[in-house]
Order: structure tokens, then C-alpha cells, then sequence
């Protein structure tokens, strides 16, 4: 610590503090136009002048100096005060004055006010012709800029895009975007911070220049996905109008990106189904509630009756609360007394819970996001952060760029961030386990292997490194496609530049080999020890915003909340729900379809989830789904299973509406908080489940009256979370384990034992190659996945204004392959497999090799789903939609 004086007061600070932010700490209000927490300090306004009496004459920029022991510092001297105003007097000369006019409450305005600047001290009202409005969300107006280069900071900075460039110097210079023309036609990721940072208003918001400030502010989550960035969501008469990111967020540090920022519109979307319905002779009819409530009640009562207890199936929500999936899971359990409930994990992660549970006792991300900042090397697998977890992304990406860490990607295709990788291996779609079983061979070969490590905590290394050697990396490259020499240099640069972080994503799980891969991605943890420290460790980067929390409150058939086995958990959860706990195996979310098709399962409720659109092989989706007889759809719209199979629709309110909790990828529970009422007759998910409930006679069992009240019963049964109370959630999100109300939750998982016992197995994962292999009738391998602007199904996105940015689904086409097959960019080609067809246009990029293509799917027009294929993972049933032989057709 360190004694410095502020006005002739003294004060204690943090070492290594600015005098500016030393100042605020003590109170002191320092003017400033151009100093922003996120990024560094640049004295560019010359505002935040102060004397320091007892260190060198002349007025200083206090963002630039540290506070130093003994400092006397004078921040409002008159002469300060005089320096201040004509630096204001200087910059408002050449400023527009309606502007200053227009929107008082913009940072440069109000200081100038407070300085007793009025529209007089502005120039001519004729600046403003000027304006760029070709990007869908930001208004460019230069002539309003200061110079401050705010922008262009926060952009390198915070974003790493380097979209704002400086041309020209003094009294010429320019801030122009990397297009040199339009912002529209720029590089940019609409990231919006930029907007956030301007003082002036040059870059701003569209929609706060067409609503205006908003009337009041609310802090919750983004809806979208796991990263679990925290925003400010601004409101007026009702409706949302902006959306900040919330300042000090410790997963998103005053960040957002493009779907966080702007995708927001679906909320009061004119296609917001907001009345309970039922389908009567394929005609669609508003009911009441109650009738509606009375139907699905009775009818799943005469079902289970009539065919037994897994004749019923819930499937619970990534979009929805913990509370309405504990609740949907206790639904199952409780009410209709089975274990067939799951949740959309079944299709994306839950190879990575089981894997990870399976070898070290928790199913969740061992490290924190936090420890980005602490890694030394990263290893990025099946995984494209920048589009998928973009505010991480940038985190990764700074890390590597001003941090120096080390960054190795694998990836078939050429992401962002394998562009600026140390070490890409680009192996061939489906070879995981040939490439991390080079991996751990040449970490033993090498004498890689953390030995100390291993001898502590792990077991079967003997066994590890006999099966290992038909596995060398000069053996496998022809299997995977990538040299034995990258293999080897990334095993040398992971196992040695430690600590080492793995991130992996849906392209290690969604194979055949899926939950196998996971394995693997332990194992190299495990001999390099990379375990208990800051900085390392296996975290997956999970897809939708709960879609950790859905499975871990229990909508999986095998696990009760807290990811409890069933039998493990009986005793606890009978006792609290004063009910007892099904022992029946229940079916998981791939066998309620399978048993749909078979007449098995009768009906299926479904919550915030569009599984005909989403589900691979279509196709068969669509058979086993038409033969329920009661399909009950609960969602904000009329998602494609809706439309085509469901017999009763739900209305539900969107997470803007409802107060809560949800849980990201580094296990922090985090408030949600009701931002607006919700729309027309729409409840909470927990509530509908709540009626049902109710209705089928477990009034009692259900009797919640809010959501913090779901909440402590889930502490009840959840030991590890029983410290997480919604007083201290209000204050900052909390990551499990958290087992008492004094606990300050757990950044790092098993620190000095796994969460089974001391010690891990090493897996022996042996390679199957897929059955989807090109061969001439379908000569190309296509993966699957989402892209930046858009969210799983579309059903939010593509109501959003975001759907500009990309308004449909777009296949890559590697320059050779288009050039050999005669297409152009743009053009609309039919993708064709062996279970469908799918018609959307083509994007040459080199991102993809020769014979791969890349597709996303979230636009139902497109329906991509009717060409993956029916393979699924071994041990969990998720589909594999990461390789499917295709071929590719021009349209005539
Ligand atoms: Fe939302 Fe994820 Fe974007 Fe953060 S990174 S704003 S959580 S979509």
C-alpha cells in the first residue's frame, strides 16, 4: 500500500494505481474524456490535469501516473479548473452545436456544461452532414469526433479487430473504419463497443438516437450463450430500447458482442405467440389457461395411465432458468414418476459431463474464465470462440496478442484464432482420438510427461503408455492429416509451457467418438499436470446461456440436481420433496424419439426447444414425432416442431421477462432479473409447470410463489451450492462448489485431489474411424455449426436485426473445390447426403481445405438438419453432426 494526499487529505491506496483511479477510490470526481477502465490509459483530452506540489511543476494527466508513497496532489486548483475549460473551449470550436444541443447527456456535453460552455461556444450548425449509416446498428458522425481515439483503443484493446484506423496527423488527422469508406463495408463485428466508449456521440447506437435515453436500467444476463456476459438492459414505456454491458462484470469485463449487444428485438417481435393454444382438427385455437392447463394435465394422466410411466417425456431447457429446469426435472420425477426427462445437453455436451465425470467426479469446466489471463498455452479444440463465445474469444485473443501466451488450435478449418495460432493442425474431420493419442504418445516419448504428477494422481500409466504405442505421431499423420512434426512440436509446447489450458468445444463431442474425445482431452491433462493450478485445465465452452445449468439441475435421465446419480440421491431428494424418487431408468432425450417412432412414448412436453428443426437426420425426427399423440410445445413462438407436430402450445415468457438464475461454462450462478412484465398472456416456464403440477394434484409439492423460493429448495438438495443464496447473488454471480453461506465459491477445481478420490485413471481410447468417409457419390466432408451473428435455432436471431449481417445459412467452399465444381460466390447449391437434400448458397473461403465444407444451420428454410446423418456418440446417443458425407449439385 501506499500514502498519498488528495487536496491536503491523505489516503491509503493499492500500489500501482493511476492517479486517476486513486482518485475516484477516494471520491474525487476528475473530469476525463478519453480514460475508460477497460482500456490502458492514453492522456489524449488533457482533462484529467493535476499538481503534484511535491514532484515536478506544471499541470500532469493523472490517467498516466501511478499514485506514489507521499504524493501531494491537487486535482480542482483554479488554474486546473482555467486549464480544463479552455481545453473544452478549444475542442467545442470546430464542434457541431446541435449536437451539444441535441444530447445533453453525452459525456463531452455534460463536462462542457459543468464548465459553463453554452451552444454559443459551438460552431456553426452545419457539422452534421456527414453521417454514415450503412452499418445496421452504429450511426457514424465524424464530424463529432474529439480526437480521443477512444475507439480505436477499445477496439485493438478489448475487441483485438483493429476495425478504427488513424490516418493523417494534427490538425488533418481522421478516424476512419478499415474499409477507408463505408463502416458497413468494414471488418467490424459490431461488437458496440466503440458506441460505449465514444464521448461525443461520432459513433452511437442507432436505437438510442431513435428512443432516446432509456427510463430505467435492470442488470441480467445475456440470453444467448454459456460465456454468461452480464448486461444493463435499458427500458422505456415497457420496451427494451438498449442494451450495455454491465461495468465490472467479472466473465465479460465491460464487454458484449454482437448477439449480447443487439440481438434483442425478438423480444417484442410482431410473431411473439402470447396465448395458451390447442390444435383442434389441425385448425389452431386460443384457449384460457385453463383450459389448456386442464387438457395437458388430463391427457398426460390418461397416458401414463394407460401406457406406463416412461410412456411420458420432459424435456427441459438451455434457454430456461435453473429454477424452471429443477422444477420441469421435478415435474418428471414427481409428478408423472419417471426418469425420462433430458434437455438439449444431450445433443452438444453431455459426452464432455460424462467423460469428465467419469474420470475425475465433475462433469463441468475445472478452471475459470479468469484464468485466461494466467495461461501460458492455450490449446483450442473443436472449438471457434470468436463466433461462438466471442466476448472469450477476444479474451483468448488478447491473451495471446498483447499477453504472449501460446495458442494451439486444432480445427479442420482456419478460424480466426488458428489464423493467429502458433500451432494449427488442421486434421481431417472425425480423427480426434488418432491426433490426441499422437499427442500423449509424444508427451511420454519426449519425457514430457509430468511424473511428480503422476505418481500422485494418477493411475494406470503403465497401461496408458503400452497402449499408446501403435499411436505415435508418425503413425497417426496419415490418419488425421497433419505432420508428425506439428503434432510433436504442439505435444513439446503443451506439455512444457505450462500452465496449459484446454478449451474444447462441440467439434471434440459431437462424433461417434464423442465423450471418447473428451477423454483424450483429459488424458493429455493428466500426464502433463495440468490440474488444481490457475490457468490450466479442461474447460469445454458451453453452447447455450444454461445449457449448463439445464443438465446439472437434473433434466438428464441418469443424474438429479447437483449431477447426482439417481440412485446416490434417492434418500436426500425423497425427504425433501416429501416424494419418492423413481428408480426406473428413464429414457434420455435421442431414446424418447426412437421410442416415439416405436409407439412407446406418447406424448412429449417440450420446453424452449425446437427439436425437429435442431435434431439430426430430419427426417427420422419427423416420423417418430408424428406419431405422438400429445405434443406439447412451450416456447415464444411457433418454433418448427410447433408448427408441424404439436397438439398444445404453451406461452412462454423470454428470460428478459422473469426473475432467476443461470449457470455459464465456468460453473458461476448468476441472477436474471425481470426487465419487463410478461408480454400479453406469456407466464414464466416454472410457473406453467407449476399449474400442470398443480392440476395432476401435487399442488402441494409445487406450491413455489418465486423463483428464489425454487431456488432454496434447490439448495436443500444441491449441498455444493447451498452457499449460493439469491442476498449474495445480488451482490455477484457465485461459482459451485459453494457449500456454505461464508464460502466464496470455487475458481479452481480439484486442487489437490479430483472430486472421486485422490487420484484419476487414464482412459485407453482406441481410434474407430466414422462410417461418414467420402467416397465418390459423396466425395465431400461437411461439418456443422453456428456462426457469429446467429444462435442455434434462429428462433431469437433470426427476429433480430442481427439477421442482416448473415440473413441465412451459407455453406464454405474451399476456392479449389468451387472452381472445380463451376460455382460461384453467392450461388445457391443443393447439399446432398445419403438420409437428405439442402438448398443454400455457397461461400468460397479458404478457411476450409479442399474436400471439407463447413455449414451453419440456423435458418429453417434451409431445414440443415435433413442431411446429418443418424450416427451417434457411444456412450451418450449425441448425434454426430460434425462429419456427413455430402455431395455438392448445382442448380440448373
Ligand atoms: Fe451473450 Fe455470449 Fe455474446 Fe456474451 S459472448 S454477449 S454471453 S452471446
Amino acid at each position: 500500500m501506499v500514502k498519498a494526499s488528495f487536496n491536503g487529505t491523505e489516503y491509503e491506496f493499492e500500489e500501482g494505481m493511476t492517479i486517476l483511479k486513486a482518485a475516484r477510490s477516494a471520491g474525487i470526481d476528475i473530469p476525463t474524456l478519453c480514460s475508460d477502465d477497460r482500456i490502458e490509459p492514453a492522456g489524449a483530452c488533457r482533462l484529467c490535469l493535476v499538481k503534484i506540489s511535491n514532484f515536478a511543476p506544471g499541470e500532469r494527466p493523472s490517467c498516466m501516473l501511478e499514485v506514489l508513497e507521499g504524493l501531494e496532489i491537487e486535482t480542482h486548483t483554479p488554474e486546473l479548473e482555467k486549464a480544463r475549460e479552455m481545453n473544452l473551449r478549444m475542442l467545442a470550436r470546430s464542434y457541431p452545436r446541435e449536437a451539444f444541443e441535441e444530447f445533453p447527456e453525452k459525456r463531452f456535453h455534460a463536462i462542457a456544461r459543468e464548465y459553463g460552455l453554452t451552444g454559443e461556444d459551438f460552431a456553426s450548425p452545419d457539422g452534421m452532414a456527414s453521417a454514415d449509416e450503412s452499418h445496421p446498428y452504429i450511426s457514424v458522425e465524424m464530424s463529432r469526433c474529439i480526437d480521443c481515439f477512444s475507439c480505436v483503443r477499445i477496439c485493438d484493446q478489448l475487441e483485438g479487430k483493429f476495425v478504427w484506423q488513424v490516418v493523417a496527423r494534427g490538425g488533418a488527422t481522421q478516424i476512419v473504419p478499415d474499409s477507408f469508406g463505408a463502416f458497413g463495408d468494414s471488418t467490424c463485428v459490431s461488437c458496440g463497443a466503440c458506441a460505449d466508449v465514444c464521448p461525443t456521440g461520432a459513433l452511437e447506437d442507432r436505437s438510442r438516437i431513435a428512443h432516446g435515453e432509456a427510463e430505467s436500467w435492470t442488470r441480467t444476463v445475456c440470453p444467448y450463450c454459456g460465456t454468461g456476459c452480464e448486461m444493463d438492459v435499458g427500458t422505456k414505456s415497457g420496451r427494451i430500447v438498449q442494451i450495455k454491458p454491465s461495468a465490472h462484470a467479472p466473465v465479460n469485463l465491460g464487454h458484449l458482442c454482437v448477439k449480447g449487444r443487439y440481438a434483442h428485438e425478438f423480444v417484442h417481435s410482431g410473431e411473439r405467440v402470447t396465448d395458451p393454444m390447442i390444435r383442434e382438427n389441425g385448425e389452431w385455437k386460443k384457449v384460457s389457461w385453463d383450459e389448456a392447463v386442464s387438457f395437458v394435465a388430463s391427457r398426460m394422466k390418461e397416458i401414463r395411465e394407460a401406457n406406463g410411466v416412461n410412456s411420458v417425456g420432459v424435456l427441459g431447457s438451455a434457454r430456461a432458468t435453473n429454477e424452471e429446469n429443477y422444477v420441469a426435472q421435478k415435474f418428471a420425477r414427481v409428478v408423472l414418476g419417471s426418469n425420462t426427462v433430458d434437455c438439449c445437453a444431450r445433443v452438444c455436451h453431455t459426452p464432455t459431463a460424462a467423460a469428465m465425470k467419469m474420470m475425475l467426479g465433475t462433469g463441468a469446466a475445472t478452471n475459470s474464465f479468469a484464468d485466461i489471463e494466467h495461461t501460458r498455452t492455450f490449446l483450442i479444440c473443436g472449438a471457434n470462440p470468436s463466433e461462438n463465445h466471442p466476448v472469450l474469444g477476444s479474451r483468448i485473443k488478447q491473451a495471446v496478442l498483447r499477453g504472449g501466451a501460446n495458442l494451439i488450435v486444432i480445427d479442420p478449418r482456419r478460424t480466426e484464432l488458428a489464423a493467429i495460432a502458433d500451432i494449427h493442425l488442421a486434421l481431417t474431420p472425425g480423427t480426434n482420438i488418432a491426433l490426441f493419442n499422437a499427442l500423449a504418445h509424444a508427451i511420454i516419448d519426449e519425457g514430457l510427461a509430468d511424473e511428480d504428477f503422476i505418481s500422485e494422481r494418477v493411475e494406470q500409466y503403465e497401461e496408458f503408455r503400452n497402449f499408446l504405442k501403435e499411436y505415435s505421431p508418425e503413425a497417426m499423420a496419415a490418419v488425421c492429416g497433419v505432420e508428425a512434426g506439428s503434432i510433436r512440436e504442439a505435444a513439446r509446447m503443451y506439455a512444457t509451457a505450462k500452465p496449459s489450458m484446454s478449451l474444447h468445444g462441440l467439434g471434440m463431442t459431437e462424433h461417434t467418438q464423442g465423450t471418447e474425445s473428451v477423454m483424450d482431452v483429459v488424458n493429455v491433462a493428466l500426464l502433463t499436470g495440468n490440474f488444481g493450478m490457475r490457468g490450466a485445465g479442461v474447460n469445454p465452452l458451453r453452447g447455450q446461456n444454461n445449457v449448463q445449468g439445464s443438465a446439472h439441475m437434473g433434466c438428464d435421465p441418469g443424474i438429479l440436481t447437483g449431477s447426482i446419480g439417481v440412485a446416490e440421491g434417492a434418500e436426500l431428494f425423497s425427504r425433501v420433496w416429501d416424494a419418492p424418487v423413481p428408480s426406473e431408468t428413464g429414457l434420455n432425450l435421442l431414446q424418447m424419439i426412437d421410442a416415439a417412432g416405436t409407439g412407446e412414448l406418447k406424448a412429449l412436453w417440450t420446453i424452449g426447444y425446437d427439436i425437429f428443426l435442431t435434431l439430426a437426420n430430419a427426417a427420422e425426427t419427423a416420423r417418430c414425432l408424428e406419431k405422438l399423440e400429445l405434443l406439447v410445445i412451450q416456447d415464444l413462438f411457433f418454433n418448427e416442431t410447433a408448427k408441424e407436430y404439436a397438439h398444445v402450445f404453451l406461452p412462454a415468457a423470454s428470460s428478459f421477462e422473469k426473475d432467476g438464475t443461470f449457470m455459464n461454462g465456468e460453473r458461476r450462478v448468476q441472477r436474471v432479473r425481470k426487465v419487463i412484465e410478461p408480454l400479453g398472456n406469456s407466464r414464466t416456464d416454472w410457473e406453467i409447470v407449476c399449474g400442470v403440477a398443480a392440476k395432476m394434484g401435487f399442488a402441494d409439492k409445487f406450491a413455489f410463489e418465486s423463483a428464489e423460493d425454487i431456488w432454496n429448495e434447490v439448495r436443500a438438495v444441491w449441498p455444493d451450492a447451498f452457499g449460493i443464496t439469491y442476498p449474495r447473488l445480488d451482490v455477484s454471480g457465485l461459482q459451485w462448489n459453494c457449500p456454505t453461506e461464508d464460502h466464496p465459491g470455487t475458481e479452481v477445481l480439484h486442487k489437490d485431489s479430483f472430486a472421486h478420490g485422490r487420484t484419476a485413471k487414464l482412459r485407453r481410447i482406441k481410434y474407430r474411424p466414422t462410417k461418414e468417409i467420402a467416397e465418390p457419390d459423396f466425395p465431400f466432408i461437411l461439418s456443422t455449426g453456428r456462426n457469429l451473428f446467429q444462435f442455434n435455432a434462429g428462433t431469437m436471431t433470426m427476429r433480430s436485426g442481427v439477421r442482416a449481417f448473415r440473413p441465412t445459412d451459407t455453406i464454405d467452399v474451399s476456392p479449389g473445390d468451387a472452381e472445380k465444381l463451376g460455382i460461384s460466390d453467392g450461388e445457391t447449391v443443393r447439399v446432398r447426403s445419403r438420409y437428405g437434400a439442402a438448398e443454400l448458397p455457397a461461400r468460397i473461403s479458404g478457411t476450409v481445405k479442399n474436400g471439407e465444407l463447413f455449414a451453419s444451420f440456423h435458418d429453417a428454410r434451409v431445414f440443415l438438419n435433413r442431411i446429418t446423418s443418424p450416427h451417434r456418440d457411444r456412450y451418450v446417443m449425441a448425434p454426430e453432426y460434425k462429419v456427413t458425407a455430402v455431395r455438392i449439385e448445382k442448380i440448373s
